[in-house]
């Protein structure tokens, strides 16, 4: 992911070229997080996380404000302080403070080392955090000569509700042949 040091100061100019399919994928674990806290999915929401997951800048909530207003979205900036403390417990922002006597946050995409598993039936996010992984991490790193810089790992599959009411509705069907992936053609 190409990262432009834009200062954060220059709050008018907005780093081009967003890495979409990542920004993407931030916003379907916020949109599983906002379901699993029985949160509505508002448009308001969708836009300020949006800017953020775009954005490589460390941004205050009044560049936030600054930007959702070219974007022609009108939003409070109550409204975007409560989104970013949402973002923030959802693990998918992160909070900076440089003194300046407000917080600055940067969305956590690459540098989550947080690793989540991910129903593909009802799209729901379990975050989870192993010593093992971290110690298979730096195992793999050193034996490749590769100083790690951020870690994100997504597995997906059926969460136990989802493998539960599978196994309901489906009367028992032969298993065939493993390794075969859901998806085919
Ligand atoms: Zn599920």
């Amino acid at each position: 992911m190409a990262v432009n040091n834009i200062s954060a100061s220059s709050s008018a100019s907005v780093t081009p070229g967003p890495p979409i399919g990542c920004a993407m994928l931030m916003m379907d674990l916020f949109r599983s997080y906002l379901h699993q806290q029985r949160l509505p999915v508002t448009h308001q929401r969708e836009a300020i996380a949006m800017a953020l997951f775009e954005s490589e800048q460390h941004l205050s909530v009044d560049d936030l404000a600054d930007l959702l207003r070219d974007r022609n979205e009108q939003v409070g900036k109550a409204t975007i302080y409560r989104t970013l403390n949402l973002l923030v417990q959802a693990g998918l922002a992160g909070e900076l403070d440089f003194g300046e006597g407000f917080k600055r946050y940067e969305h956590q995409a690459g540098k989550a080392r947080h690793d989540y598993l991910i129903c593909t039936s009802c799209g729901t996010v379990a975050r989870f955090q192993r010593d093992a992984m971290d110690r298979l991490q730096t195992e793999i790193a050193a034996e490749l000569g590769f100083a790690v810089q951020s870690r994100r790992l997504q597995i997906y599959g059926l969460c136990g509700d989802c493998q539960a009411a599978e196994g309901a509705g489906r009367a028992a069907s032969s298993p065939t042949s493993a390794g075969a992936g859901p998806e085919t053609g």
